[in-house]
């Protein structure tokens, strides 16, 4: 690891110690514990879900419940593994009953979100589903629609590029979301290769 690379882990670190003592919205008083995000503190893809779920919340891991093992399964179809990814979510706290998030919630947890961007310097940022794919693009315009194409976005400091993909929860629903979501995981290997074009348009992150 570079020097570069450590410090922005150290900092990550310092972001997560903060992080877990969170009361910045209600769901602090109804969580186990925070769910930071997991894996490569300096990886090229990161992967940005909606919320933690039970088991999450239980383990204070993102993706360990029966989405995540679907989600470990399809990135290993494609030869990606888990532990050079990092994944987060939108929030970092579960909503009571797996709700959906809030309007409000979203915004106040967003700047967890940002600072993990910001250190961890992604290159493909994959939102899964719709609360990560309209906060990220910046567009109401849901998955359906947008997923499987990149978008050229400046998150902060960073171009990368998004690329919006199904939730996996919706892919253990029903084939069509399963299939769409495969498909485009096997985009991600060449995406990972291409040269990121000048974006000179910044976003308000
Ligand atoms: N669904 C999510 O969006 N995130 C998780 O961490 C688990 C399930």
């Amino acid at each position: 690891m570079t020097g570069d690379a450590e410090k922005r882990r150290e900092e990550l670190v310092a972001v997560f110690r903060e992080a877990r003592h969170c009361v910045k919205c209600d769901l602090s008083a109804t969580r186990t514990q925070v769910v930071f995000g997991s894996g490569n503190a300096d990886a090229d893809l990161m992967f940005v879900g909606e919320a933690p779920g039970a088991e999450e919340d239980r383990q204070g891991l993102p993706f360990v419940g029966r989405s995540g093992n679907l989600l470990t399964r399809m990135l290993q179809e494609v030869g990606l593994e888990r532990e050079d990814v990092f994944i987060a979510n939108t929030l970092k706290c579960r909503p009571p009953e797996n709700r959906d998030p809030t309007q409000v919630e979203i915004e106040t947890c967003r700047p967890w979100l940002y600072e993990q961007i910001r250190l961890i310097q992604p290159r493909v940022v994959a939102t899964l589903g719709n609360f990560s794919t309209k906060l990220l693009s910046g567009s109401p315009t849901g998955i359906t629609k947008v997923h499987g194409v990149p978008q050229v976005k400046k998150l902060g400091v960073r171009t990368v590029y998004l690329l919006p993909l199904f939730h996996p929860a919706a892919a253990l629903r029903s084939k069509a979301p399963a299939e769409a979501l495969r498909a485009d995981l096997a985009t991600i290997p060449e995406l990972l290769k291409r040269e990121i074009p000048v974006f000179d348009e910044p976003l308000d992150i």
